[in-house]
């Protein structure tokens, strides 16, 4: 199992149940307007104050479909759902058989996911948004829809550009995964630099960062300390490491992408935190530089430029895990992982 990517390469769907289909335009409807068209799933309508027989859409919706067009998406190939059940709707778009659909969560370490953007067999790209944001009264809900928009219509941008990573099929398996993991924390810091930007840092992240770390390891401590001493299946324990640890080097690029928007630097509530000094301060300032030699979701880069870069990434990557304690690596005989320390594993977190 390699880290699940963030766009299913192979997804071969059923389309999914589509509560209401309605097209609709962010202007008056003159020539050369943009028609992007908006799906409601899973959610009563009426709860986000559209009338389907006036076909009046609220205007947050339609400012949605402005910041999907300002972005660049191609309009005729990207759908806006909107959905009342994000789970489902992520499910009804997987593969059938997939592990990583089955159990799609949208908890991330201390977080929630917001938004995804799903391409689809059709070559049309799908952009899930939580319709909790559009629900009227709800003032934050505005901000949090048209900040989390830009960041998918990045990815949109970034898939419709020919700029999203392969498979690596053809790397060994460690570094297939390390490579996976890479490439989408590129992409993810291109997304987020651009929200930063145009949206205004979210501050989410850095608020956030002890708690993040102390999290990551509790969650490293239970799969490798507990979970693992149980099972003693090498390749659910490599899995399950990495997956924690994709997560929070997401939400750290997303930090990083927040400190270059406001020209900031950590506060030091979290430089002087001893988790943080143990287990990200030794990778920090490398992880920092290579993100910020990332062109944003809103230039163009080629495919070899971004591979260089995830190839960099993926070795800062490595040498990170021997910091936690593991050793992933890929030998004639195969792919290996290994608990090579345990004191990070067993410091005192309660
Ligand atoms: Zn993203």
């Amino acid at each position: 199992m390699a880290v699940p990517r963030h766009y299913g390469a192979s997804v071969t769907t059923r389309l999914g149940p589509v509560g209401r289909l309605a097209r609709m335009a962010n202007g008056s409807g003159d020539p050369g307007t943009t028609t992007i068209a908006v799906t409601l799933e899973y959610v009563d309508v009426t709860l986000l104050g559209i009338d389907p027989d006036a076909g009046e859409f609220p205007p947050l919706l339609r400012d949605c479909v402005g910041v999907l067009a300002a972005c660049g998406v191609v309009p005729d190939k990207t759908r806006l759902v909107i959905t009342g059940d994000f789970v489902r709707s992520v499910q009804d778009r997987g593969e059938p058989d997939s592990v990583y659909h089955q159990n799609y969560d949208t908890r991330r370490n201390t977080g929630m996911v917001g938004g995804k953007t799903i391409p689809r067999p059709d070559s049309t790209v799908d952009v899930l948004l939580h319709a909790a944001m559009f629900v009227p009264a709800d003032d934050d809900g505005a901000e949090v829809a048209i900040r989390t928009l830009v960041h998918e219509a990045q990815h949109v941008v970034i898939y419709q550009n020919g700029e999203a990573g392969d498979d690596f099929e053809s790397a060994p398996w460690a570094r297939r995964n390390f490579l996976t993991s890479a490439d989408q924390v590129i992409e993810e810091y291109r997304a987020e630099s651009v929200a930063s930007r145009v949206a205004g840092p979210s501050g989410w992240n850095t608020d956030g960062l002890v708690a993040l770390v102390r999290t990551w390891l509790k969650d490293l401590r239970r799969i490798a300390v507990k979970e693992y001493q149980f099972h003693l299946d090498a390749g659910k324990l490599a899995y399950d490491i990495l997956q924690e640890t994709h997560t929070v080097w997401k939400l750290l690029a997303y930090v990083v992408a927040e400190q270059v928007a406001t020209d900031q630097t950590l506060p030091t509530s979290v430089v002087e935190d001893d988790l943080w000094a143990l287990s990200v301060a030794p990778h920090w300032a490398e992880f920092t530089a290579m993100l910020k030699a990332v062109p944003g979701g809103d230039q163009r880069a080629p495919r070899t430029e971004l591979d260089e870069l995830a190839s960099n990434l993926a070795d800062v990557m490595q040498r990170w895990l021997l910091t936690l304690g593991f050793e992933f690596t890929d030998m004639p005989e195969g792919s290996a992982f290994f608990i090579t320390d345990w004191s990070l594993l067993e410091l005192e977190l309660d």
